[in-house]
């Protein structure tokens, strides 16, 4: 089988679609805490495996020689989500399976962020088992899918300098994912995943404002401040420092990935910042 962990979250949800396009249903298992929101990976045939990365017992079994895993990683900070990752490296391994992939960071971003992803790429490492490291950079969607502020005050605010982003959106991470699980050839790889071109915030903001007809602004601000905004808006600290860390790697370029793994792996040109533009300006 193909498992997927983390299937009913955003790029989850796109790997098991772009799966389906592939592989029969029948050899696809997408593992879900709430077999609800599975429902409908059910009803087109997917096989359901309910298990949550807090509850190393619902990972018993699971996984079968020979399967090839995709380890999503996960969303809960405050829960230790490498010991999360851990539960799902040791059951691969329990069950000797043939290939166990991880969405990790690029390996050039330092930022407190990346801390877990290498700590368990430590582990997949250590753990002997085939993998391979899908070093997924920036997601379009962190900027496109929350647009409203960016609307309300004409501006785009980052404590980013004049650093540049190449993102992708998460179907070009999805289909980076699925030619893994499906090719051959990618065991023990390592492949730094980002778009095609990068870009910087003053031309994300000279998008935005051709795309609405609005004059809207890039306005670079500090770190501190910036996390000031984040705060005001509702983030918990800990979380506002999270993303204010990620600026300052953006600022140094540490969110630029120029390997052309991505597009290479997708077999077609990643999707342009501007058509996610479009997409986030529709709602
Ligand atoms: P989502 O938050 O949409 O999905 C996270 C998935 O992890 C969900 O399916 C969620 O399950 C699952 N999950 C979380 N905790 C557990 C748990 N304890 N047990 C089992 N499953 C769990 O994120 P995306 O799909 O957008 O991105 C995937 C991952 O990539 C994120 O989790 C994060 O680690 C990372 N990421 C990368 C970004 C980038 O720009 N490269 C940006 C943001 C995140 P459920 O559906 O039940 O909630």
């Amino acid at each position: 089988s193909i498992v997927v962990t983390g299937s009913t979250g955003h790029l989850g949800r796109l790997v098991v679609e772009q799966l389906l396009e592939k592989v029969p249903a029948e050899q696809i298992t997408a593992v879900a805490r709430d077999e609800a929101k599975a429902a409908d990976f059910a009803a087109r045939g997917v096989k359901i495996a309910v298990a949550d990365y807090n509850a190393p017992e619902t990972f018993d079994g699971l996984f079968a020689a020979g399967d090839k895993v995709l380890l999503i990683s996960g969303n809960e900070f405050d829960k230790g989500r490498v010991q999360q990752h851990k539960v799902v490296i040791d059951a691969a391994k329990a069950a000797g399976v043939a290939l166990l992939a991880y969405t990790s960071a690029p390996g050039s971003l330092t930022a407190a962020l990346a801390d877990d992803h290498r700590a368990t790429e430590e582990l997949l490492l250590a753990s002997g088992l085939p993998y391979t490291l899908l070093r997924n950079g920036w997601y379009h969607e962190n900027y496109t899918e929350n647009l409203a502020p960016v609307l309300e005050h004409n501006a785009v605010v980052a404590a980013a300098g004049e650093g540049r982003v190449s993102s992708a959106s998460r179907a070009d991470y999805a289909a980076a994912a699925v030619a893994v699980l499906t090719g051959e050839g990618h065991e023990n790889q390592t492949y730094e995943l980002g778009g095609d071109e990068a870009w910087s915030f003053a031309e994300y903001a000279a998008e935005l404002s051709k795309q609405t007809g609005k004059e809207i602004a890039y306005n670079a601000v500090t770190g501190d401040v910036m996390k000031g905004i984040l705060t005001g808006a509702g983030l918990p600290e800990p979380f506002a420092e999270i993303l204010v860390g990620v600026d300052a790697s953006i600022a140094k370029g540490e969110l630029v990935v120029s390997t052309g793994d991505l597009s290479r792996l997708a077999g077609r040109p990643t999707t342009p910042l501007a058509a996610a533009i479009t997409t986030g300006l529709k709602g």
